[in-house]
């Protein structure tokens, strides 16, 4: 991308921050995404059967459907029926679109407009030196693939992307592909989002997933909502919410930012809350400092541990704790040392709020937990999980009806990709099935995750990348190290459905093979085609398209990993790639074979909501090494920051889906026609002599290197003093490589200090 220069910034607009989520506004921006790209066919096809039992999933996040009745109307939300449209758009970017834009000129486009081209319609092949992608054959392009993998001196030197939006069975061939290449090089976005939940869950309650489900949720006392922003990431979860009320629940928000979606939902589904106003959701909004969740959770826990030492068993669940927990000891009297005044003042919260907070855990027994990347994504993020693990033993709150943890997915198939084998870490278990099941000998190295994948090709440890849907540039931190590294390669592939940044950084040269949309048919050799996907409820279920593909070249994404493997494997391979992708069936019956939970596969998937895998600590079964679910002691956070330094962490628009841009309207917040802006609490703009609309650059000072954002817009925000919020992927550029959550290696773009320079 050229410069930037002032002139490429668009017309901030600030308008009032809205204080009720959803509402008529949302079946008005709804209609409009539909009404602009797609035709109204489509339109009302696709609507009609998303979510709904034997329709397709929903591309967007992964939050569950309920298992009963769905609602016939629209079992979806505003940002679903966006990411429909961009998926079933009416654009094409197709070889016309390749032939009139130069890779300059697409590098020049923003992420929103790249994303607004259309749907790629043939495979792309953009040749050494040249200055346009050109149209390829497919088989051309699996030639191609494979020449350069089986050129390398080893298969380490290859990397294998995915992104959350790839089915279980095309998750399963790609990672019995790339094993029987020889690599277990398989980074996914949970390396980047929920890496650690599965790395701190997995340790004090024996499973890497939330443990409950959409019932739970409804039949809470206390549902506590931390560092997440439902409204615009999971917007079916404000349903949830409003059951939970209505049934007589409470709620506590914990949140840097007071979001729309915590407070007031406005259920378009329902005339009469749009007509009496809505809902009202939290009960108690603590509006924490950045990365101080832990503080604030062991303030609480002081306060209750003070009054269960008054009356022994009336305020924690001895009963539980006795019989199904270890470490209580230790950690009672980490609390008994705690200073409670110093977690009152590192957290930011008042002492009232914490002890009115406090008061509704003590009287509360059935508390679920529900959180996103605002705990996951910090230097001590498996420390602050674990804290909260700490809060729901204590309550006896794991595993009965009403309680539970619930780290909820951001990708409609990111928990389903990992459960079918897409890890860098191949499981032993796995590893002997596969062993058994195709005779061949998987790789035992440890693989790239995406941080380390970044780097090996930084240093040149790397030179082909391969990506399974996803925009791994803009996903990723450090983007002008991350650039570098890709364009160091021999070959960068992408599986993709439309333009993104990916495919303007890209290696020597370049492919982009398109393949099906969610909502179109995949007709094989044996008829239409359906796939299955894994919620964060851990429900996997089946996912069938329903229009005509957007172009008679797409291939589905099983198909492409064939193709790709039966030409790079040629008679090194033991499957029979091509008769597999004749009949999912023949897929899934192989995966029943390899993971646990997934016996009788193609009858379970056929039950109309689909089927729960195994989840121990569901039924307090916890597959630790002694059985028991663990309490631990963590050290609190500690940013000291330096004068004129900010701590800051990076969110989505409401107009955004992970990186990719649906619009230019934060309208929750009032934030519009402009993503580069800098949301900064009011004292510390003037302390700093600026006002709304002023121009800045941004840097971050990690390990000797000192990185950029430029040309930013400040704007007033209720944000706590030193802590600033800015979108991605735009800033980050500013998130070190260098540094990363212990224990997970997830990028620590919740918390990273900068600076801020007026232009
Ligand atoms: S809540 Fe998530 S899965 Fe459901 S319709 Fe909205 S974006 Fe799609």
């Amino acid at each position: 991308m050229s410069e930037l220069t002032p002139e490429r910034l668009h017309n901030l607009e600030i308008r009032e921050r809205q204080t009720k989520a959803a509402g008529l506004p949302a079946l008005k921006y709804s209609l409009k995404h539909v009404d602009e790209y797609m035709h109204y066919g489509a339109g009302l096809q696709t609507l009609a059967t998303l979510n709904q039992k034997g329709g397709f999933d929903c591309p967007g996040c992964a939050w569950p459907d309920p298992d009963d009745s769905r609602t016939p109307m629209a079992e979806y939300c505003e940002n679903g029926v966006k990411a429909i449209a961009e998926e079933a758009t009416k654009r094409r970017a197709d070889p016309d679109f390749f032939a009139r834009h130069s890779i300059t000129e697409l590098g020049d486009m923003t992420d929103f407009e790249l994303g607004k081209s259309g749907r790629i319609t043939q495979p792309m092949h953009l040749a050494p030196g040249a200055t346009h992608y050109q149209p390829v054959s497919w088989q051309a392009a699996f030639d191609l693939v494979a020449a350069e993998l089986n050129k390398l001196d080893s298969p380490d030197e290859a990397i294998f992307y995915t992104s959350g939006r790839a089915s279980n069975e095309a998750a399963f061939l790609y990672q019995l592909f790339v094993r029987q290449y020889g690599t277990n090089n398989l980074p996914d976005c949970s390396n980047m989002c929920h890496e650690s939940t599965g790395t701190a869950l997995s340790e004090v309650i024996g499973i890497g997933k939330g443990t409950t489900t959409l019932q739970d949720l409804h039949e809470a006392d206390l549902i506590i909502v931390m560092g997440q922003n439902p409204g615009t990431n999971h917007p079916r979860q404000l349903s949830a919410l409003e059951k939970c009320k209505e049934n007589g629940g409470r709620i506590i928000s914990v949140n840097p930012l007071p979001e729309t979606g915590l407070l007031t939902f406005v259920n378009p589904q329902r005339p009469l809350k749009v007509l009496s106003g809505g809902t009202d959701l939290t009960d108690i909004f603590l509006q924490v400092r950045i990365n101080e969740d832990m503080s604030l959770v062991r303030a609480i826990c002081k306060i209750l541990w003070e009054e269960e030492k008054k009356a022994p068993g009336t305020v924690f669940d001895q009963e539980f704790i006795e019989q199904y927990t270890a470490g209580y000891a230790a950690w009672t009297k980490m609390l008994e040392e705690t200073d409670l005044e110093a977690c009152i003042d590192g957290c930011g919260v008042s002492r009232e709020l914490i002890e009115e907070a406090a008061g509704l855990i003590h009287g509360s027994s059935k508390i679920v937990l529900c959180y996103a990347m605002g705990l996951t994504q910090h230097e001590n993020s498996v420390d602050v999980i674990k804290e909260m693990i700490n809060l729901l033993l204590l309550k006896g709150s794991i595993g009965k009806p009403g309680a539970g943890i619930c780290p909820v997915r951001g990708h409609s198939n990111v928990q389903g990709d990992r459960t079918v084998g897409v890890w860098e870490k191949l499981k032993p278990e796995l590893r002997e099935r596969l062993r058994a099941v195709f005779n061949f000998e998987p790789p035992t190295e440890d693989g790239y995750d995406v941080v380390n994948s970044v780097k090996a090709m930084g240093e040149g440890r790397a030179k082909v990348f391969f990506a399974l849907g996803g925009n791994f540039l803009s996903a990723t931190p450090d983007t002008v190290y991350t650039a570098k590294g890709l364009r160091q390669c021999n070959l960068t592939v992408h599986i993709s459905t439309k333009p993104n940044r990916s495919h303007v950084v890209h290696g020597r040269q370049a492919l982009i093979l398109p393949c099906l949309g969610r909502t179109e048919k995949d007709l094989r050799a044996e008829g239409e085609q359906f796939v299955s996907c894994e919620n964060s409820m851990g429900v996997v279920q089946m996912s069938k398209g329903v229009l005509e593909p957007a172009s008679e070249h797409l291939r589905s994404e099983c198909a492409i990993i064939a193709g790709v493997a039966k030409t790079t494997l040629g008679d090194r391979t033991t499957v029979d790639w091509a008769n597999l992708v004749r009949n999912y069936d023949n897929i899934r019956e192989l995966i029943a074979a390899c993971v646990p939970g997934f016996e009788r596969y193609n009858e379970k998937v056929r039950e109309p909501a689909g089927f729960y895998l195994p989840n121990g600590p569901r039924n307090r079964r916890f597959d630790t090494a002694d059985g028991k679910a663990h309490f631990t002691v963590s050290p609190l956070s500690n940013h000291a920051l330096a004068p004129g330094e900010y701590l800051m962490m990076t969110v989505r628009s409401h107009d955004q889906y992970n990186t990719t841009i649906y619009g230019m309207h934060d309208r929750y917040r009032g934030i519009h026609h402009e993503r580069r802006v800098v949301m900064m609490n009011e004292q510390d703009l003037a302390a700093a002599g600026l006002v709304t609309g002023d121009k800045v650059d941004l840097s971050s000072e990690y390990d000797g290197e000192t990185r950029y954002a430029r040309l930013f817009q400040v704007v007033a925000y209720p944000i706590p003093s030193g802590n600033i919020a800015t979108y991605f992927p735009e800033a980050n550029s500013l998130v070190p490589i260098t540094r990363t959550a212990r224990g997970s290696n997830t990028p620590i773009s919740k918390s990273v200090r900068v600076r801020l320079h007026k232009r």
